[in-house]
């Protein structure tokens, strides 16, 4: 399904020039990097604003390009930089952080016209409009191809230890791997060199025996810890994207307080979780909040809100996942407003490796019925993060339906949806039953559903994460 993305839906496309590029019906040319750029669609100006062929411009300068017709949304990438447009939104995407433009992508003539200056500023691109030779004048960035690690340090702090790697440039992508025998915990960073080729540090702690890093491939730098214990380290990205931290917890002495309190219910069969991939974080969303209610329905004369059931169900998620050893973070723990956007872009964030979207079904009508999971798959997930969406879509699925007794509607793959195609690794979008269907109503105000919802959930990721790592 990922080469959906890759669908040639783009002849044609143009893009339009920012504000500040207004002007009469004449010749424009481009020229990019000094020379002038021969385009098969000459620039045409539309309601003032000057359109240049966008695939033409972009994939002269080496960016990739890529048009996702159900979500209506183009992706341009170029060196680390990923720039995503959605037709009549002025929200765009860049390397998964929100960002707004003036004039959003639109649909002229049934061309598709993106706006030039947004995406190319955003991949880094200088663009300027010379008025007397009405040419656009475009130059690539210096560094296009492969963002440069100038550090790799390690800090002490109270509770941990931390690997610190500095680059010079966003880094897009990170993936973590383990091995045994011997011991050793590992992180990839994709498009990136180490000018250095090889380095280490050989500080020796109660955790590790030290830290090596070498250029793995031409577009690689790998970092290996050589372990004295199994341990994962927890991956986290700076805000801007241009700093790496891998962190391990110090080992805890007193490990007493592990036992609960006699638990009020039997704990649930959970599949172990190995620690191979107990660093890769999953952040679970949970659907609607606040002033969006999600679907609703009638109980007993007592109104169910989605928003409600989804939180109640998420933090039962958390909790078992926490048990399960698994690094996981929720977004949110109470009843608050959250946008759309924000979703992914909080995992983004997060550099998560799994995004879980908790809901539940309504439709207009009562009769549909049934649980199903929603997922959409990216590109180089199953490399990148060792799982696909639909992977961890089916694993779930195949649990929720064995778990709550509820219609097997199967998973759908959904590539509209802004959580799953906002979101840069493997996500799904869980809609345990319709508060709509009388039927599954009365299952879904019991604990027992939740509960059965909240199990099915952990079990399958828990056997994604579990798959990434075997063998
Ligand atoms: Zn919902």
């Amino acid at each position: 399904m990922t080469n959906k993305l890759r669908i040639l839906v783009l002849i044609g496309i143009i893009i339009i020039l920012g504000s500040g590029f207004a002007f009469a019906n004449s010749k424009v040319t481009i020229q990019l990097d000094g020379e002038i750029l021969e385009t098969d669609v000459d620039p045409i100006i539309v309601n003032d604003r000057t359109m240049v062929p966008y695939r033409a411009v972009l994939e002269a300068m080496g960016a990739e390009v890529s048009w996702e017709p159900a979500a209506r949304m183009a992706t341009a990438v170029l060196g680390s930089h990923r720039v995503q447009v959605t037709i009549d939104q002025t929200i765009g995407f860049v390397n998964g952080k929100t960002k707004s433009m003036d004039v959003p992508p639109m649909i002229v003539n049934d061309r598709t016209l993106i706006p030039l200056r947004f995406v190319l500023e955003n991949l880094n691109c200088g663009v300027d409009w010379d008025n007397e030779n009405r040419m656009v004048i475009i130059n690539s960035p210096e560094n296009v191809d492969l963002t440069e690690i100038n550090s790799i340090e390690l800090e002490e702090t109270e509770s941990s230890y931390r690997i610190v790697v500095q680059a010079n440039d966003v880094i897009k992508n990170t993936s973590t791997f383990a091995y045994e025998e011997p011991v050793r915990y590992g992180i990839d960073i994709c498009n990136a060199t180490f000018p250095e080729g090889i380095g280490q540090i050989s500080e020796e702690n109660d955790i590790f025996y030290g830290i090596r890093f070498s250029q793995f491939n031409e577009d690689t730098v790998r970092i290996v810890v050589d372990l004295k214990e199994k341990l994962a380290g927890k991956v986290k990205l700076s805000d801007n994207r241009t700093e790496v931290f891998i962190e391990f917890d110090k080992l805890n002495q007193n490990q007493e307080d592990d036992n609960e309190p006699n638990g009020e219910r039997d704990e649930p069969l959970i599949p172990e979780l190995d620690w191979r991939a107990s660093g890769k974080h999953i952040v679970i969303d949970v659907g609607h909040g606040g002033s969006d209610s999600g679907a609703l329905a009638k109980y007993n004369g007592t109104v169910i809100y989605e928003k409600d059931l989804n939180l109640s169900i998420a933090l039962r998620i958390y909790e078992l996942l926490q048990k399960a050893g698994a690094n996981v973070t929720i977004l949110r723990d109470k009843d608050v407003y959250m946008t759309l956007y924000s979703r992914p872009e909080a995992a983004n964030t997060l550099n998560a490796d799994l995004l879980v979207s908790i809901h539940n079904n309504s439709a207009t009508t009562s009769a549909p019925n049934g649980t199903e999971v929603l997922y959409y798959n990216k590109e180089d997930e199953k490399s990148i993060y060792g799982f696909t969406s639909q992977e961890v879509a089916e694993l779930i699925q195949k649990e929720l339906v064995k778990e709550t007794g509820l219609k097997d509607r199967g998973i759908k793959d959904c590539p509209h949806l802004a959580v799953l195609n906002k979101s840069l690794m493997p996500a799904v979008i869980i809609e345990g039953g319709f508060l709509s269907n009388p039927n599954d109503l009365q299952r879904m105000v019991t604990e027992e559903f939740k509960e059965a919802y909240a199990i099915s959930v952990v079990r399958g990721v828990i056997n994604a994460l579990n798959s990434s790592v075997e063998n």
